[in-house]
């Protein structure tokens, strides 16, 4: 009752038209930034009391994002809002053609736990710079950063405008039963299945940005030392909970020990224990018995140490791993990296397009030819070639999954796009009204006609 009487009013201060402007627009972001600066230390120590998440990543991987996407909205607000003018068609002159980006009105974003600051305030941030009204629906899991979020936005704001709503399964489920004018979701594909078909009864436009398994190849050419060093940092990263992480690695099997043991090496030089300020805990014990169930034991090369009462897994390497593995049929989400390797490249390859569409796919490699099969072969959400997960830090990159892994986009004027509809309008002169258009007709009208077009 309460989330639809808010959803109600957000309607009506829409339609007060006060969203749409400029000015408000930025004067908002301005204010949303002085809020979250003011209270950093709370939420660090916040995500710290969720899953143990230092303050380093917590910036790097949270805030800055959120930081980048202000400024990014502020510096290109006006440019973005502009109408755009195109060309007029020989058919519609005289006249003139624009793309108006029209705010779309009420906006939901759901929130996946694992990166609970940027996985909200960045859709929540695009839907204010697109001038909507938006309520946010952050993850209950991780519920210390879920109540600080509900605090900073709904002491600092009105509610018809922007507003935190805590809870979970049944709060989203009431949520989702409204007519929003865009859902933006980030979960899991079988929540994403959800969300899709409640929206549909609707007709609400949906953004889905959900998960799987995305793949990391090192051929035999690849600067082994530079893919260790980046593989290790991306995938074990918030302990190994990104949605972007490299699941599983692809090695080519001439270079396969030699790189196992580089990324060992790697591990240890970083020093992921138990307690480490820069190692991030896993989410709930729920997951941390999944993840482990995941681990065969004989497979283990690094790593399987875990403590239940820090729910602490260390990162681990799994060697000789097979397709048919539990740990390949479905999207790990924690610090365990299952290794296959590959003689032939093509049927690599061929193995990641009999699966779902990856979110994301990395390519550690020296060789043309194994970059443009990947690229041309592969269908996936972004990546890198000879990196990992740097393609979500782009303000002119779009980021988004494609099939199983995400319908739409985001960041930056990507973002914007999602949140504005792209309203199309030719302005006509009152003058040079064109005969063959009107009734009746005749062989001339219709000579001209084919003419014109
Ligand atoms: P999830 O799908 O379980 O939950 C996401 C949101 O949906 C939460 O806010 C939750 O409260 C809500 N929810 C859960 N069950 C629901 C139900 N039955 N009905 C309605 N709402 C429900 O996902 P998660 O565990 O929070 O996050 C992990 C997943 O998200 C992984 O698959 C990961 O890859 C994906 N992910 C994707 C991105 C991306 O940008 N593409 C980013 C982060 C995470």
């Amino acid at each position: 009752m309460e989330l639809t009487k808010i959803f109600q009013s957000q309607k009506e201060f829409f339609n007060t038209h006060q969203t749409k402007d400029i000015a408000f627009r930025k004067e908002t972001l301005r204010k949303l930034k002085a809020i979250l600066q003011g209270n950093e230390q709370r939420l660090y120590e916040a995500i710290y009391k969720d899953f143990r998440k230092g303050t380093f990543d917590t910036f790097l991987t949270e805030l800055n994002l959120v930081y980048k996407e202000i400024s990014y909205f502020l510096k290109n607000l006006d440019k973005l809002t502009r109408p755009k003018k195109v060309k007029t068609t020989l058919s519609l002159q005289p006249g003139t053609s624009h793309i108006y980006a029209d705010p779309l009105g009420t906006t939901l974003v759901i929130g996946a736990w694992n990166y609970p600051y940027q996985l909200t305030l960045v859709p929540m941030v695009t839907a204010i710079a697109a001038g909507n009204t938006c309520v946010v629906k952050p993850s209950e899991l991780p519920e210390n950063t879920m109540q600080l979020l509900a605090e900073l936005i709904n002491t600092n704001f009105p509610s018809d405008y922007l507003f935190v709503a805590e809870g979970g399964v049944p709060e989203t489920t009431e949520l989702l039963k409204l007519r929003w004018d865009k859902i933006f979701f980030t979960g899991s594909p079988k929540v994403g299945q959800i969300v899709y078909e409640a929206a549909a009864k609707n007709l609400v436009p949906v953004t889905l940005e959900l998960g799987g398994k995305s793949p990391a190849i090192v051929t035999k050419t690849a600067n082994l030392e530079v893919a260790a060093k980046r593989i290790v940092w991306s995938k074990f990263l918030n302990g190994g909970q990104t949605c972007i992480a490299p699941d599983y690695l692809l090695v080519e099997k001439s270079v396969k020990e030699k790189f196992l043991q580089l990324l060992k090496d790697r591990i240890v030089e970083i020093g992921y224990n138990d307690g480490a300020e820069h190692y991030t805990s896993i989410i709930n014990k729920r997951n941390y018995d999944r993840i482990l169930g995941l681990i065969n034991t004989d497979k283990i090369y690094y790593g399987g140490k875990h403590n239940e009462e820090t729910l602490y897994i260390e990162p681990t390497i799994l060697t000789d791993v097979t397709y048919e593995d539990a740990i390949m049929q479905e999207e790990i989400f924690g610090p365990v990296l299952p290794v296959l390797s590959f003689e032939n490249y093509d049927e690599a390859l061929e193995k990641i397009i009999e699966g779902e569409k990856p979110l994301a796919s990395y390519l550690f490699t020296d060789d043309d030819d194994e970059k443009d099969k990947l690229l041309n072969r592969v269908s996936f959400g972004g990546g890198c070639i000879n990196d990992t997960l740097m393609q979500i830090t782009s303000d002119y990159l779009p980021f988004g999954g494609i099939g199983n892994s995400g319908i739409g986009h985001y960041h930056g004027e990507f973002g914007f796009l999602t949140f504005t509809h792209q309203k199309s309008v030719i302005e006509k002169t009152t003058w040079g009204e064109p005969d063959w258009k009107y009734p009746p007709y005749n062989e001339k009208k219709l000579k001209w006609l084919k003419r014109v077009f």
